[in-house]
């Protein structure tokens, strides 16, 4: 299959491919196109046959549902069996925006989309061509990231290109995403609403929604065996082709350790990698040294991780070193994806 590529502009997206590109979720193909937080994948959610393509076209288990996409809150009414009571709460405060509810689905959505479970994970994104585009394709588009399994997220167009051109019908490039991690996924299907997977909308946005919010046991104890509620947060996502591993304890310590170890590769011949940020990038002596940004600017740190651990594969880095950071707030989500994508291999250096 040969994959068309267009550039739009996400204040005023042309009609014309909208329309086109609408047409080919309709007819059951796939197109990539930009959200707010990473590059999605998208088919007609309730089409069995389109979501078997995006699994395909992912290399992703079966097992792992997708995320159904709408463009207005009403939209969600035809296909859940009830609408709990903090969803238009939830709704008012944060869609569209990067916040997942899953619900009790019914039978227009498919087994195939929700990965045989009777719930369904729905969100309305804010970005102005992915709303043009559900619009276009039915209201309806299940979409997980555009990236093949395992790799990270795109950021950027370029990079759903490099996972998936020969693979899908269209893929509209709409610039660098703002926010650079996954969606919030809440599920309100069973009495107290449970974060399970942590994204830009933080557990402390949603309790001044809310009230009480719990978040999934797996999240707090990532090592404990716990089984994830959200079925894809089981899987090593994430991954860069070099080993990455997470140095936690005092800048000074974290710092001589990284060099020490950089050094070592160096003897042995292995290019070595750090994220770090911007007040202590000088300080290291390893081959390819990235600021995600200023440490207390987070939004700058979740916006350019995919784009750091994809930029040490093209630059075949073999041990990447990475600085933690704080778990409170977005720093959550961060360190969440940051150890998925170092498969929780963490050295502590102690506080001093
Ligand atoms: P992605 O689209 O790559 O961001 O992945 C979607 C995430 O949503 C995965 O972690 C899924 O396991 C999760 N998810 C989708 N639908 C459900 C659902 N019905 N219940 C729980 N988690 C879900
Ligand atoms: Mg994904």
């Amino acid at each position: 299959m040969t994959t068309e590529y267009v550039v739009l502009n996400e204040e005023a997206p042309d009609p014309e491919v909208i329309r086109r590109a609408g047409r080919i979720i309709k007819d059951g193909g796939l197109v990539a196109f930009p959200t707010e937080t990473v590059y999605g994948l998208g088919g007609d959610a309730l089409n069995p046959a389109s979501s078997k393509k995006i699994y395909a076209a992912k290399g992703r288990p079966s097992d792992n549902p997708l995320i159904v996409h709408v463009c207005r809150f009403e939209d969600i009414e035809p296909i859940v069996r009830s609408i709990p009571p903090q969803a238009a709460a939830l709704a008012e405060a944060f869609w569209p925006g990067p916040l997942t509810m899953i619900f009790k689905k019914n039978d227009r959505v498919p087994a195939e989309t929700t990965g045989g479970l009777d719930t369904v994970a729905i969100r309305f994104p804010s970005n102005k061509i992915a709303q043009a585009l559900i619009d276009a394709s039915g209201g309806y588009i299940a979409a997980p990231s555009a990236n093949r399994s395992g790799r990270p997220s795109p950021t950027l167009a370029r990079y759903c290109m490099e996972d998936l051109d020969g693979r899908v019908e269209m893929i509209i490039d709409g610039g660098q995403v703002g926010i650079g991690l996954e969606s919030t996924i809440i599920d309100l299907t069973e009495g107290e609403p449970v974060i399970l997977r942590p994204g830009y909308i933080t557990r402390e946005k949603l309790a001044k929604v809310l009230g009480n919010v719990g978040v999934d046991q797996s999240i707090i104890k990532p090592d404990s065996g716990i089984k994830p509620k959200a079925p894809g947060m089981k899987y090593r996502h994430y991954a860069p082709k070099g080993e990455l591993v997470i140095l936690e304890g005092s800048p000074d310590k974290v710092v001589a350790a990284i060099n020490r170890a950089a050094a070592k590769d160096r003897e042995k011949g292995i290019r070595s990698g750090v994220i770090c940020t911007d007040e202590t990038r000088n300080l290291y002596e390893a081959d390819c040294v990235k600021s995600a940004g200023s440490r207390g600017d987070e939004e700058s740190i979740a916006r350019e991780l995919f784009r750091i651990l994809r930029e040490f594969d093209d630059e075949e880095v073999g041990h990447i070193y990475s600085e933690s950071f704080r778990e409170g707030g977005l720093g959550q989500a961060i360190m969440n994806r940051l150890m998925k994508a170092a498969g929780h291999k963490v050295i502590d250096l102690g506080a001093d």
